[in-house]
């Protein structure tokens, strides 16, 4: 059985596109086949394992818009059983593009359909916004992981974020579930975070993850070196933290 998970948040700087790589990382290091669906205009998934955007002939763009596909487009990473389908700049004129095609919502899910077979997990890195190209990815996704940063004004936003999930279940995808919420960037020095950990345990309750994600300067440095943290260094303590990560998401099969 495969699983397709969307890390999503419409705040940009939460941690989705580090949490995409380094979780889908962690769970291939654990002998799992996982597909990373990079679907945010910005790349930087995609150049976070290792892709060069200048060298992409198909991107996620040519799926959604060209009707290429899915297979043509997978690349493989630097970690076996991780692959990638990337995004470029491209992919900036897909939310106009698609809002006069026919069941523009439904183009990701019927894509990811033909794949998803050769997958334990999918895991599709959502753009920070809450239009046509998350849409899409809920609608193709079983659940959803929300991570919130251990910051000021934390839950500020989230309930835009739940309208939209509970929009995309009664509408497109009832079967939508809310995965988990990762807390992120933890600063364990500050009475701050200890707070935040609180009112979002009070707000999501057993949806919270134990695994709590800290500052580590490793983890900003990775994606320049176009590796996970798993490669660029195995015994960091982000490298700990997000392995430990993917052993809790498997283990909630
Ligand atoms: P999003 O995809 O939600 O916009 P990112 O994953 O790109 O967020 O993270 C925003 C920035 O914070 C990036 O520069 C990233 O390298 C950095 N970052 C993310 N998580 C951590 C962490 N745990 N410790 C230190 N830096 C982090
Ligand atoms: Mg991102």
């Amino acid at each position: 059985m495969s699983k397709i998970i969307a890390i999503a948040n419409q705040k940009g700087g939460v941690g989705k596109t580090t949490t995409s790589v380094n979780l889908g990382a962690g769970m291939a290091t654990l002998g799992k086949r996982v597909l990373l669906v990079d679907i945010d205009p910005q790349g930087n998934t995609t150049s976070g394992v290792g892709v060069n955007k200048a060298d992409v002939a198909n991107c996620i763009y040519d799926i959604l818009i060209n009707e290429v596909n899915p297979q043509e487009t997978i690349l493989e990473t630097q970690i076996e059983g991780l692959h990638i389908i990337p995004a470029t700049i491209q992919l900036a004129g897909a939310e106009i593009e698609l809002v006069s095609t026919i069941s523009r919502e439904l183009k990701l899910k019927k894509a990811l359909n033909a794949v998803k077979s050769n997958y334990d997990y999918i895991i599709i890195d959502c753009p920070p916004s809450l239009g046509i190209l998350t849409i899409n990815s809920l609608t193709a996704a079983d659940s959803v992981i929300i991570p919130i940063q251990c910051e000021y004004y934390a839950l500020e936003g989230l309930s835009q974020l739940l309208n939209t999930v509970r929009l995309v279940q009664k509408n497109l995808n009832p079967h939508l579930k809310i995965e988990g919420v990762l807390l992120t960037m933890l600063d364990a020095r500050t009475n701050l975070g200890i707070q935040v950990i609180e009112e979002v345990k009070k707000y999501f309750q057993e949806k919270v993850y134990k695994t709590i994600i800290p500052r580590n300067v490793r983890l900003s440095e990775a994606p320049s070196h176009g590796q996970s943290i798993i490669t660029y260094d195995t015994r960091s303590k982000g490298a700990e933290v997000y392995l430990e990560l993917a052993k809790e998401v498997i283990s909630y099969e």
